[in-house]
């Protein structure tokens, strides 16, 4: 766990820092009630990734996919952001924050009040139909979902609904993409919060940030094993640390 000096340091960074970019991952979320799915328990434990959740699997037969979103979609309608999340808000309200990019699907970042989030793999609660583009923005899918309406349709046409959030095997969005490069050669501290660094693109943007001079803090359970990015690894919960190093 860390020790009160790697905190003070990462304090330190923190306060002098003018221009704060956020980096998050699943870890961030776990305290709201979300398992990360890739840990034990998680979703992919339990729904083969393969067949429920790739792109080629979802044009091929969508109700698999909404199957396994009757149970996302409970876990996620029930989630609040915590700590850690109002932390980040508050950071950007004090105009120290410039941005969230974040790798979470689960809206919590805007429900906590953040303005400005980059979502690298969309966003769970935006769905939008596959035959006219109809966009449908909210919880309302989601309810009609959980209630057994699999797959969901269109009101206007009856085309088949797809859910905003990026598919294995399906591209990434370039927009957000793009967006997230520019911010990481902005931005004078990258704080990295519950993402080992470890998958693409998050082992990426932060080295991205390191070579445009940034500092890098990271804030996560397990540590991580690249800690050649970070001037600073915290080992510990998101909602216990993010307030210790962002709170003054
Ligand atoms: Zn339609």
């Amino acid at each position: 766990m860390a020790t009160q000096e790697e905190i003070e340091k990462a304090r330190e960074l923190v306060k002098s820092a003018s221009r704060v970019t956020a980096l998050t991952g699943a870890g961030i979320s776990v305290d709201s009630g979300i398992p990360d799915f890739r840990s034990e328990g998680g979703l992919w434990e339990r729904y083969d990734s393969h067949e429920y959740a790739t792109y080629e699997s979802f044009l091929k037969d969508p109700s698999k996919f909404w199957t396994m979103g009757q149970e996302l979609a409970e876990v996620l309608l029930k989630a609040k952001p915590n700590e850690a999340h109002l932390q980040l808000a508050e950071l950007e309200k004090q105009g120290r924050l410039q941005a969230v990019i974040t790798q979470n699907i689960d809206n919590l970042h805007q429900v906590a009040g953040n303005t400005r989030v980059v979502e690298l793999h969309g966003n769970y609660l935006r769905a939008y139909c596959m035959n006219c583009g109809t966009e449908y923005i909210g919880e309302e899918i989601h309810r009609r979902v959980v209630a057994g309406e699999i797959p969901p349709r269109c009101e206007k046409c009856e085309g088949i609904l797809k859910s905003e959030a990026v598919l294995f095997g399906e591209p990434m969005p370039q927009g957000p993409m793009a967006e997230a490069i520019r911010l990481c050669k902005e931005t004078d501290l990258m704080l990295v919060i519950g993402t080992s660094l470890t998958i693409y693109p998050a082992a990426f943007l932060p080295q991205l940030a390191k070579n445009s001079g940034a500092k890098v803090i990271l804030v996560n359970l397990e540590g991580t094993n690249r800690t050649g990015v970070a001037d600073i690894v915290l080992k510990g919960r998101a909602t216990e640390l993010v307030p210790r190093i962002t709170r003054f």
